[in-house]
């Protein structure tokens, strides 16, 4: 079916100018058709609100040539689920999920990440599902005259030796230093959020912890999901304390803007001890970086400065900057600490 309103044309038609691609449209109608669509189709993609994939087509570094509309097919709904949890549909709006009154209530650190991101109407647009598998904003992966590993196996990685201010510093490869974008991402991971998928082996519950992937020599794989993997729902387990959350996100300027570097955290402190803490990074990594080894230090014992201080040090003890990016290892460090600080402080 021809993408309702635009005429397709095909490279060399008159009008089409140089290179245009043609691609195809569809919707299914129900989750298993939209599986299967894909599923022949090695190299097309789902389509949520098009925000991302439809500006890297117009760049050319994306190149379906089918397009699965799911953006109405999947659950648009947030639902409370039988444990205390909610269920995020993966077709809820980004806007939609930000505003959520039960989001709000339980989980605020993931409501401030959403409206961290982006612009109010790219938002209304994105959907859950498609703002988890954002691809990277490195400068050389949108630039396809330049080498990117990412974007074409092999060729070599122009920001090691390029312009790396923004990129990676933990968990990095000699193939790619490139971070994961998604704001929402860092906050469902601090969360131990799961991830229900429909695929063409069935369906799958996948972590967010162990959704997206370190680049290692592949980093033409962002996640662990195979081609026709439809993500279908975000699963959030019950966790009273999330109720004191908070998601701080260090940028260039305060708006509209891709971070340097995230924390979303949430601590359980009774009698100035803690007794449950959950931290993870974002902008640091090609994955959202949960803090597990400062999250293992400060359980059972006192809250405050120092032991923040102590906990961020040990997380980020491994951390290999590159010459332009070194700056984040301390943001990273202070950015910890002052949001535990601000949690301990009381609700926001
Ligand atoms: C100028 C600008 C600034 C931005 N700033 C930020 C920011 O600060 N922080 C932030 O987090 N984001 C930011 N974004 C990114 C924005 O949030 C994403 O573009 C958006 O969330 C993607 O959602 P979408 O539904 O439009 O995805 P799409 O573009 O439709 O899809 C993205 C990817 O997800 C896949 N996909 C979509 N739905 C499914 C599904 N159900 N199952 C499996 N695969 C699926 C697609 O095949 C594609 O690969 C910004 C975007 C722009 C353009
Ligand atoms: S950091 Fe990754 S995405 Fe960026 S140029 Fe290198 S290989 Fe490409």
């Amino acid at each position: 079916m021809p993408l309702r309103g635009v005429r397709q044309y095909r490279a060399g038609d008159p009008g089409s100018g140089p290179g245009m691609r043609t691609f195809r449209y569809e919707r299914a109608s129900t989750t298993s058709g939209a599986v299967a669509l894909l599923a022949e189709a090695p190299h097309g993609a789902f389509l949520g609100g098009g925000t991302n994939l439809v500006d890297l087509m117009k760049l050319d570094v994306a190149r379906p040539d089918l397009l699965v509309d799911v953006r109405r097919l999947t659950s648009d709904r947030v639902e409370e689920l039988s444990n205390g949890g909610v269920r995020i549909g993966a077709g809820v709006s980004n806007s939609q999920l930000a505003a959520d009154p039960l989001i709000r209530r339980r989980y605020p650190m993931l409501s401030q990440a959403l409206l961290s991101g982006a612009s109010g109407q790219l938002r209304n647009l994105a959907t859950a599902a498609g703002n988890l598998l954002q691809r990277t904003r490195c400068p050389y992966f949108q630039d396809v005259t330049t080498p990117c590993n990412k974007r074409e196996p092999g060729t070599g990685c122009s920001a090691i030796e390029g312009h790396h201010r923004d990129l990676a510093i933990l968990g990095t490869s000699p193939e790619c230093v490139a971070t994961h974008p998604s704001d929402l991402a860092v906050a469902l991971v601090a969360l131990d959020a799961v991830v229900r998928t429909e695929g063409p082996d069935g369906e799958r519950v996948i972590p967010m912890t162990e959704l997206h992937r370190l680049p290692g020599p592949e980093p033409q794989r962002d996640t662990v999901l195979r081609h026709g993997d439809l993500i279908t729902a975000i699963d959030l387990p019950p966790l009273a304390f999330a109720a004191c959350s908070y998601f701080r996100k260090i940028r260039d300027r305060a708006s509209y803007a891709f971070a340097l570097v995230t924390v979303a955290a949430a601590i359980d402190v009774v009698d100035g001890v803690v007794r449950d803490v959950r931290i993870a990074f974002g902008g640091v990594a090609h994955k959202p970086w949960r803090a597990i080894k400062a999250e293992e230090l400060l359980r059972g014992g006192p809250a405050g400065e120092d032991q923040f201080r102590r906990a961020a040090e040990a997380e980020l003890a491994d951390a290999r900057p590159l010459a332009g990016n070194a700056f984040k290892v301390p943001l990273a460090r202070n950015t910890m600490v002052r949001t535990l600080l601000e949690l301990l402080e009381g609700p926001r």
